[in-house]
């Protein structure tokens, strides 16, 4: 699987949290992440709020770029959503498998305990705008 904004190889990693590990594709050029959906999945059932601050997020015009999935055969293009707790982050998802590409600055923006839940949280909200 190659990187949607610099297709680059991507390559596998894991998340840890007490409960679950996740395995996400990372981008060794631009840092970004990619999160299948049964990745997602696994993080359903955490549900503790949290506070997220932003730093360092990419511009508007390089997050409003189209960028197309890398997982799908036919490479569709990853629809926008802008994050629920702050609406300068914008994500790439895939409306078909329901990935979703986060770029650097949108993962370094969370903490690592805590954006697993903001994930799971992402997720759903995408999950019930796609239908
Ligand atoms: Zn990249
Ligand atoms: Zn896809």
């Amino acid at each position: 699987m190659n990187c949607p904004r610099c297709q680059e190889q991507l390559f596998i990693s894991h998340i840890n949290d007490c409960k679950t590990s996740i395995e996400i594709d990372t981008c060794p050029n631009c840092k970004g992440i990619w999160f299948d959906k049964n990745e997602l999945s696994q993080i359903d059932d955490i549900i503790e709020p949290t506070f997220i601050e932003i730093r360092h997020i990419p511009n508007k015009d390089v997050q409003m770029e189209t960028l197309h999935c890398p997982s799908c055969n036919n490479s569709p293009r990853l629809q926008k959503a802008i994050h629920p707790r702050d609406s300068k982050v914008i994500i790439d998802y895939c409306p078909y498998c329901h990935g979703i590409w986060l770029d650097k600055g949108e993962l370094e923006a969370i903490q690592k305990e805590t954006w697993i839940v903001t994930l799971g949280k992402i997720a759903k909200r995408l999950v019930l705008a796609s239908r």
